[in-house]
């Protein structure tokens, strides 16, 4: 299995100060001038010294290794250009959180990273373990580094399990998509072995990408819980978990309703 991208372990020597307007100018490939006025702004507000190395380039999304007041922070940076956004508007629109939300891309794009960092704090809130959100601004979501030493902790596909640690991962994997519908009112929406990360010493499961995670008074809440679910039993098939998706969300149901 393909290992994790490695990351640049150096955090580039530029600095984003203020008034030096040759900082940022060498990502001028990767940053729309847009984006640098937030880069910018979360600068100064002393939220991010440094932006690093790339660790992934998403469809919709990049995130960069960054340096925080208090250490490596992940900055998730949403496309502003990104033409796959449409897709946002079925989760966004029947989202009572979001009723006010217009419909210009730019607008859709700016609620959606304000609801990634909404829906980490909830999960949080809740007991599921999340990278810790630390600021949402505009397109720019900050969190905490899930890794050691600017490398990033595997994703849950890239990782080689025994059947031991398979087990227990699952259960972890199933008891945190129960916290987040009996406690948090919340439904991941794209639960698979993609966006799972595993701290490869503790083999704990973190969850990650939480922009399309949606309350239950979503119209299709019941259905992407669903899928969350049988996207976690495909994969754990191969390690003989061989659990009926009905059956797990029946018993989250009971438990939601006591
Ligand atoms: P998307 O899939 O929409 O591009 P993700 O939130 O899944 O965005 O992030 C993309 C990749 O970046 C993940 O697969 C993971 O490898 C890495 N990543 C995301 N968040 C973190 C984090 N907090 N710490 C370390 N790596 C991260
Ligand atoms: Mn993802």
């Amino acid at each position: 299995a393909k290992r994790v991208q490695r990351i640049d372990t150096k955090v580039d020597k530029m600095r984003m100060r203020r008034k030096d307007t040759n900082t940022l100018k060498v990502k001028e490939n990767v940053f729309d001038d847009a984006t640098l006025k937030i880069l910018y702004t979360v600068s100064n507000k002393g939220i991010l010294n440094a932006i690093g190395g790339s660790i992934s380039t998403g469809k919709e999304a990049n995130v960069f290794l960054g340096e925080g007041k208090d250490g490596d922070i992940a900055v998730k940076i949403y496309r502003i250009s990104s033409s796959t956004f449409r897709s946002m508007e079925e989760y966004i629109l029947g989202d009572p959180r979001f009723r006010n939300v217009r419909h210009a891309k730019k607008d859709i794009i700016f609620a959606w990273t304000k609801k990634e960092h909404r829906n980490l704090t909830r999960a949080k809130e809740a007991g599921v373990r999340v990278p810790e959100p630390v600021h949402a601004e505009r397109n720019v979501l900050m969190m905490e580094f899930l890794g050691e030493e600017g490398k990033a902790y595997p994703l849950l596909k890239d990782v080689n399990l025994d059947p031991e640690d398979a087990k227990l991962i699952f259960d972890t994997v199933i008891r945190y998509v129960e916290l987040l519908y009996v406690k948090a009112n919340l439904v991941h929406g794209d639960l698979s072995e993609y966006n799972i990360i595993v701290n490869p010493r503790t083999m704990e499961p973190i969850f990650i990408d939480m922009g399309q995670s949606v309350t239950l008074e979503h119209p299709k809440a019941r259905e992407f819980l669903m899928r969350d679910i049988e996207n976690i039993l495909r994969f754990f098939k191969r390690y003989g978990i061989k659990e009926q998706a009905e059956d797990i969300y029946s018993s989250m149901k009971e438990i939601k309703q006591k």
